[in-house]
């Protein structure tokens, strides 16, 4: 157990008050904004501690929202994204409202439904420099853009990149219906005599799908497939890399 100054206690957990919600030390928890009607603060407790006079006060790591950072909200961000900041704070345990799951990302593309406290992280962020760490991740589709994972996008089963619908020309209800997907350059190279050939025997379309972890659409099937055919294709697009630096405003 850390040191304790004098007058004031560690506290193993604290009980959100009017629930029976107990939130211990590592716990994610969502914290009262300033502002009505703004979205809670989402941060990590690292200290419960409480004075003489009994008062709780909560040590905590910030989580940003993308739009509390730098370069703000991009499109490759995910809606229920956040970066564990380097920015910790004292804090009274009544604005605690509740708690919360901070995900890996690995983490957060397998879940079966995503619910109103699942958030994910991949990145930490540096509040007064708005560096990120890790600086670059793999990109994918045309546009070259890292994977936001409550977008549908489809695989090319000649690259095996994956591609957004919108940046191939089509709509996500056309995606939805494909057997086979060729991106235009593959489909450029590809000699129609033996393209019927070339397709893989699995039939099934779902399976070449990625889509959003929040539209409820996937099933566990589906996404296992496509994470495998993700990792497996990320472990060849290690050349292609972003960099988050030239991203900022
Ligand atoms: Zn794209
Ligand atoms: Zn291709």
């Amino acid at each position: 157990m850390a040191k304790t100054r004098p007058g004031k206690r560690d506290l193993d957990s604290y009980t959100i008050k009017g629930t029976n919600k107990v939130v211990r030390v590592g716990d994610c928890v969502l914290m009262r904004p300033a502002d009505v009607g703004k979205p809670p603060y989402v941060a990590r407790v690292e200290k419960i501690e409480a004075d003489s006079r009994n008062n709780v006060k909560v040590r905590v790591r910030w989580y940003y929202r993308p739009e509390e950072s730098m370069g703000g909200r991009r499109q490759f961000h995910g809606a229920k994204e956040l970066f564990l900041s380097d920015h910790h704070d004292v804090q009274s345990a009544h604005t605690i409202e509740g708690k919360c799951i901070v995900h890996s990302f690995k983490n957060y593309t397998k879940l079966e439904n995503v619910g109103a406290d699942d958030y994910f992280c991949r990145f930490e962020y540096k509040a007064a420099t708005g560096a990120f760490t890790p600086d670059r991740v793999a990109v994918y589709c045309k546009c070259e853009m890292p994977y936001n994972p409550d977008d549908l996008m489809v695989q090319c089963e000649g690259c095996k990149d994956w591609f957004h619908p919108s940046c191939m020309g089509m709509t996500i209800e056309e995606a939805k219906k494909l057997d086979h997907f060729l991106c235009s350059d593959c489909a450029a190279e590809d000699d129609p005599k033996k393209g019927g050939n070339s397709f893989s025997a699995s039939p099934l379309a779902d399976g070449k799908l990625k889509s959003a972890a929040i539209d409820g659409l996937r099933t566990k099937e589906r996404l296992g497939n496509a994470n495998s055919k993700l990792q497996a294709y990320k472990a060849k697009a290690k050349q292609l890399k972003f960099k988050l630096s030239h991203l900022k405003a």
